[in-house]
C-alpha cells in the first residue's frame, strides 16, 4: 500500500473539522455521509498501522466527498413564497434543508445550487411556506383519552346535554356516576347551566355531575352522596361555595370551585398505557395535519410526562413538546416550594432536549369565564346565564398574595417559567403584582414569566406585562366561541381589553396563541378547537360565532402579527426561539406548506386554510392526500 503523505493525513483532520464546524458529532457525520451514499470502508481485522491507514483513507474519501457535495441539500422547496418570520419578516422563494436544519433561504436559482443527486426537490408552484405552527396551551394526554370508551356527541343545547345523560344512564348500572365535563354554558344555545331538577329528571337513579372547569352543577343524588347540604363550607383553605336560591335558601346544585368535594365513586375506566400512547400519537398526527409542530402541555402531571417520555424514547413524537408541570397551591407552603424546586432538578428541564422538555410550572389562580368563576375587579353582576345571585360576587381567587409571591419567587430562583391560569382582570392584576413584587430584588424577565389565558386585561396590565417581560398565552377560539355570551353578560364596553392583542403587540409584550385543547381528537370538533387557522382568523378579524359584529376591532392583529403570534412569539414563550419559530439558517427545519396565501387571501378564506405538507426537522410528517400540488 502506498505510504500516505503528511498533507493527505491532514485531510483526515479537515474531514472531521468539516463535521465539527457544522456542529455534527464525528460519529453522526460518518452516519450522515454514509446515508447520503458515501461508501465508508470498515476495517474488520487489522494491525494498528493498517487501521490507521484505513482511517486515513476513510477520512480522505469522505473529505473528498464533502468537498464535492458541500452544497448537497437533503430537501429543497423552491418556486414558492417562504415566509421566514425573521426579524424583518423577509420572504424568499426557496428553502434548503440539511441534516434536519435550515441551510439556506433565498432565490430559487441560488438555493437550487445545493441540489445533488440525493436531494429531494419540491416545486411549490407559488405556495406559501411558514414556520411550523406552535400551540402554547393544550392538554394533549387528557384530550386524546376523552372518547376512548365511548364517543361524546356534539352538544349545543340543554336538550343535547339531557339526551346524553339519558344515554349514559342506559349504558351504566343504576347508581353509577354520570360525568359530563367541559360542556361550556357560554356555548349552549340557552346560555345557562342545566338545572338540578333537569338533571334529576334525566337520570333519577344516577348521581350526575355537569362539570365545567372548577365549577359544577349536581343533581340531588350527587349532592347527597357527596354530603353537600345547606350547611356546606369549604374547609381546605381554598376558595369556593355552594350557590343557594336567594328566595328559598335551597342549594341550586351549582358548586363554585368546589368540584373537588364531589365524591365520584365510579370513575371513568382507565385505559392501558399502550392505548394511551397509541391515541396520543394519533392526536399528534392530527396536530401535524393542521400545521402544528410544537405544543405546550400547560398542566402536565407525572403520569402525563411519562407518556411523552415513552413516545420520545420510541422516537414516535411528531410534535416538539414543552411542558409546564402542574403544581398544586393547597397544603403546607414549604412543601409547595420544595416541589417547585424539585422540578428544576428534572433532567427534562436541565438537558433542554429538542423534542421534550419541561419549561416550568403551572398553577391555577382563578376560575373561568366560561363557567362564572373568573376573578374580576368589578362584580360579575346578577346573572341568569351563570347562576349568580349575589350582586357583589366577583369570582373566585384561589391563591392569596402571601402564598403566590413565594411561589413565584421560588420558580424564578430555580430558573423556571412560572405560569398561572388567570382569566379575570382581578387575577391578571394579582399575578402581575406578584411578579412586580419579586422583580424588586430578583429580575423575573429572564425566566419568561407567563400568564395563561389572560383574557380580561386593562391598559395598565398590558403596560405592566411589557415592562416586566411577562408573556401571555391567549386562546382566540374563546373569543370566537364565547363573545356572544360575554357581550350579553358584560356589555360591549366592559370587553374593551378582552384579549387585547394589538395593544400587547404595540407595547412590546410577547403574546402567543394557543387552543387550551382539552377534549377529543379533531381540530374543529374538539373542546377547545385546536385548528390554528381558526385562531389566526379570529385574531385578525375579531369576528365571533353567533355575533354579528367584530369585537373591538381596534385590538385586531395584522396578518403578519397573527403569523408571529403562532410561530416566533410562541417559540419565545416556550424558550425555543433559538431553535424554532422562524425559518433561518441553523434552526430546526420545522415548516409547513399551505394551500392559501395567508398574507393576501380574502379575510374569509383564512380559517379554511389547508395544510399540504408538514415537515419536522426536515422530515415529512404529514402530506395532504389530494390532487392539490405540491
Ligand atoms: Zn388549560
Amino acid at each position: 500500500m502506498k505510504t500516505l503523505a503528511a498533507d493527505e493525513e491532514a485531510s483526515l483532520c479537515e474531514g472531521l473539522d468539516t463535521g465539527r464546524r457544522l456542529g455534527v458529532h464525528p460519529n453522526e457525520w460518518l452516519h450522515v455521509r454514509a446515508r447520503r451514499g458515501t461508501k465508508v470502508p470498515m476495517p474488520c481485522t487489522a494491525g494498528k498501522s493498517a487501521l490507521r491507514r484505513l482511517a486515513v483513507v476513510c477520512g480522505l474519501l469522505y473529505s473528498f466527498h464533502s468537498l464535492l457535495h458541500a452544497a448537497g441539500a437533503d430537501l429543497i422547496l423552491h418556486g414558492g413564497k417562504v415566509v421566514t418570520v425573521d426579524g424583518r419578516f423577509s420572504i424568499h422563494e426557496a428553502i434548503a434543508v440539511e441534516r434536519g436544519r435550515i441551510a439556506q433561504v433565498g432565490r430559487s436559482a441560488d438555493v437550487l445550487q445545493r441540489r445533488d443527486s440525493r436531494s429531494e426537490v419540491v416545486d411549490l408552484h407559488g405556495r406559501l411556506v411558514l414556520p411550523g405552527l406552535i400551540d402554547s396551551h393544550a392538554h394533549p394526554v387528557g384530550a386524546c383519552m376523552t372518547e376512548f370508551d365511548h364517543p361524546i356527541p356534539t352538544i349545543e343545547r340543554i336538550q343535547d346535554v339531557l339526551d346524553y345523560i339519558q344515554a349514559r344512564a342506559r349504558a351504566l348500572n343504576e347508581g353509577e356516576w354520570i360525568v359530563v365535563s367541559q360542556v361550556f354554558i357560554t356555548r349552549l344555545q340557552e346560555q345557562r347551566y342545566p338545572t338540578r331538577a333537569e338533571l334529576d329528571q334525566a337520570a333519577p337513579g344516577h348521581p350526575v355531575i355537569f362539570q365545567t372547569g372548577p365549577d359544577a352543577m349536581l343533581n340531588s343524588l350527587a349532592l347527597k352522596l357527596s354530603g353537600i347540604d345547606r350547611d356546606f363550607k369549604v374547609t381546605d383553605g381554598g376558595g369556593g361555595f355552594a350557590e343557594k336560591d336567594p328566595k328559598t335558601d335551597h342549594l341550586t346544585g351549582l358548586l363554585r370551585n368546589c368540584a373537588r368535594y364531589v365524591k365520584i365513586k365510579s370513575p371513568a375506566p382507565q385505559a392501558p398505557r399502550e392505548e394511551k400512547l397509541r391515541r396520543l400519537a394519533r392526536l399528534f398526527a392530527d396536530y401535524n395535519s393542521v400545521g402544528i409542530t410544537g405544543v405546550c402541555d400547560r398542566n402536565a402531571d407525572r403520569e402525563e410526562i411519562e407518556c411523552y417520555k415513552e413516545l420520545r424514547r420510541r422516537s414516535e413524537l411528531t410534535v416538539r413538546v414543552s411542558v409546564s408541570q402542574h403544581i398544586g397551591s393547597l397544603g403546607p407552603l414549604a412543601e409547595i416550594l420544595a416541589s417547585i424546586r424539585q422540578v428544576s432538578q428534572d433532567p427534562l428541564y436541565k438537558e433542554r432536549d429538542d423534542w421534550l422538555r419541561i419549561i416550568g410550572i403551572k398553577t391555577f389562580l382563578d376560575g373561568g369565564m366560561l363557567t362564572g368563576s373568573a376573578y374580576l375587579r368589578q362584580p360579575w353582576g346578577v346573572s341568569e346565564i351563570y347562576g349568580i345571585s349575589d350582586p357583589d360576587y366577583r369570582g373566585v381567587l384561589f391563591i392569596p398574595k402571601e402564598r403566590l409571591v413565594p411561589m413565584v419567587r421560588s420558580a424564578v430562583e430555580s430558573g423556571l417559567q412560572f405560569t398561572a391560569h388567570a382569566v379575570g382582570d382581578g387575577a391578571v392584576h394579582a399575578l402581575l403584582e406578584a411578579y412586580a413584587e419579586v422583580d424588586k430584588d430578583l429580575p423575573v424577565r429572564t425566566t419568561r414569566p407567563c400568564i395563561s389565558h389572560s383574557n380580561f386585561m386593562s391598559r395598565e396590565a398590558v403596560e405592566q406585562a411589557a415592562r416586566l417581560g411577562v408573556m401571555v398565552d391567549i386562546q382566540p377560539a374563546w373569543l370566537y366561541l364565547d363573545a356572544h355570551t360575554l357581550v350579553k353578560q358584560f356589555g360591549y364596553d366592559r370587553l374593551r381589553y378582552f384579549q387585547p392583542l394589538r395593544s400587547l403587540f404595540e407595547t412590546g409584550a410577547v403574546a402567543g396563541g394557543g387552543s387550551d385543547h382539552m377534549q377529543k381528537i379533531g381540530s374543529l370538533r374538539s373542546v377547545n378547537p385546536y385548528n390554528p387557522f381558526l385562531g389566526l382568523a379570529t385574531a385578525i378579524t375579531r369576528k365571533a360565532k353567533q355575533y354579528p359584529h367584530r369585537l373591538h376591532p381596534e385590538e385586531a392583529l395584522t396578518r403578519q402579527q397573527a403569523i408571529c403570534f403562532y410561530t416566533i412569539n410562541n417559540a419565545r414563550l416556550l424558550s425555543r426561539d433559538d431553535q424554532v419559530g422562524s425559518l433561518e439558517p441553523g434552526k430546526l427545519a420545522d415548516l409547513i406548506v399551505l394551500d392559501t396565501d395567508l398574507l393576501t387571501c380574502p379575510e374569509d378564506d383564512i380559517a379554511a386554510t389547508q395544510v399540504l405538507r408538514t415537515y419536522l426537522g426536515g422530515r415529512l410528517v404529514y402530506q395532504r392526500q389530494s390532487s392539490v400540488t405540491p
